[in-house]
């Protein structure tokens, strides 16, 4: 998700997206899932991140 990784999750809507991008992070990628925890919001990694997830699911169609 989000570049992060590969894995296909599917959401209904956008906080339910970060919370199983969350999920997966945390099952399958528990490193990550700590530096983002530990990460800023305001750090300009996220916010590029945040930015990308947005647009992403703006222009990701609701059935693939
Ligand atoms: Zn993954």
């Amino acid at each position: 998700m989000g570049g992060m990784c590969d894995t296909a999750l599917h959401a209904e809507t956008k906080d339910e997206m970060m919370g199983a991008g969350m999920a997966h992070l945390e099952v399958a990628h528990p490193e990550m899932a700590e530096s983002v925890k530990n990460m800023p919001k305001e750090d300009p990694m996220m916010v590029a991140w945040v930015e990308k997830f947005n647009a992403d699911w703006e222009t990701t169609p609701e059935d693939t």
